[in-house]
């Protein structure tokens, strides 16, 4: 069985250095990690080097004499490759070693990468989070556990150092299963406030004030309160970007369809992003289904939308996008 982790012997290799995974990588090493960094482009991983990380060249040289992997990457496939494919982690990584999967994927690719590298004498952890880009940079995210309930509480030290919520919801793949709910929710609640605050400011009424007076009853949350203030502003740039949350939906109704569950605002909400994603928007952040709904509706343009900005630069000026 792993070892505990412990922050001041163990060494970690963090793959998938973007809006997430960068800041993630330094609460790490701020938290005494030894740690290996491994990015598709390079400049993340400099960036980590000047700070303390060893940079490598491919999955396999960073998970090389690591107890630990961290990927962080966008959707199955890049997991499948950085993972199981050619110079992947697979042919670094010690047995006993454990892969901690924090990306967002499918719950069946997912298990299916648990049971191949068990065959390798490896051990796998999915582990989603939630809380964006702020929660990720303060080190206060929601994180989704599925796996053995023993490599869990090794790799608790790990964790502990990236978030603040963290959940074990039960055997590979339930950490996924856990964070497909978290997106329905999101995704229809952003939805619903692009609706409420677009039926405010087409009827006349300020939409500024209707989102303060909704945030004391019920209709409050935190998208109203964070998403609500982006779509006020017309700041879309990403957070969390629209294709992002465009796969994350695709995953949960693959998951609906399995369990036969019919999750028809989820479907709704996907085919928007959809749109959004066919208009060439898929790197503004998701919050701009309010811009769609506006054009849906009839609304003159208005002040200028805020362009996303390359993942290269850095969180847009005014700070980090809001948790989601
Ligand atoms: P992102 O900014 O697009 O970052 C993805 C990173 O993975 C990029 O740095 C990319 O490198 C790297 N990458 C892609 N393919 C690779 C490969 N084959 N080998 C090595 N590196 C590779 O995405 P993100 O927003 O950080 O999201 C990452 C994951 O977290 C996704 O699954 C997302 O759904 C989930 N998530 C995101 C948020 C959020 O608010 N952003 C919140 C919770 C969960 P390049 O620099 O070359 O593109």
């Amino acid at each position: 069985m792993l070892a505990a982790l412990d922050p001041q012997r163990s060494v970690i290799a963090f793959i998938g250095l973007g809006i997430m995974g960068k800041p993630m990588a330094r609460n790490l090493l701020k938290a005494g990690f030894r740690l290996r960094v491994h990015n598709r482009s390079r400049a993340a991983v400099e960036e980590l080097a000047a700070l303390g990380a060893q940079a490598a060249d491919s999955p396999r040289e960073a998970a090389q004499g690591a107890d630990a992997v961290v990927t962080m990457l966008p959707d199955s496939p890049d997991v499948e490759q950085v993972v199981l494919g050619p110079g992947g982690v697979v042919e670094g990584l010690r047995p006993g070693g454990v892969l901690v999967d924090m990306s967002t994927i499918s719950p069946t690719v997912t298990r299916r990468l648990a049971q191949e590298l068990a065959r390798r004498g490896m051990a796998m952890l999915d582990a989603p989070v939630s809380g964006g880009e702020k929660g990720a940079i303060e080190g206060t995210l929601s994180i989704m556990v599925g796996g053995d309930p023993a490599v869990f509480e090794a790799c608790r030290p790990l964790l502990q150092a990236l978030g603040k919520n963290i959940v074990y919801i039960g055997p590979s793949g339930a950490g996924q299963v856990a964070k497909a709910c978290n997106q329905i929710v999101v995704a229809v609640t952003l939805q619903a406030v692009s609706e409420a605050l677009t039926l405010a400011e087409r009827s006349g009424v300020d939409p500024a004030r209707v989102r303060h007076a909704l945030l004391g009853g019920f209709a409050s949350s935190r998208i109203l309160e964070l998403h609500g203030q982006r779509m006020l502003e017309r700041n879309f740039r990403p957070g969390f970007k629209v294709r992002l949350h465009h796969k994350d939906l695709g995953i949960a109704l693959a998951a609906g369809k399995a369990a036969g569950v019919p999750l028809l605002a989820t479907a709704l909400v996907h085919e928007l992003l959809g749109a959004l994603e066919a208009r060439g928007m898929g790197d503004w952040d998701h919050s701009a289904l309010a811009a769609l709904l506006q054009e849906l509706a009839g609304a003159p343009a208005g002040p200028p939308t805020a362009p996303p900005q390359p993942a290269e630069s850095g969180p847009p000026p005014g700070g980090p996008a809001p948790a989601r």
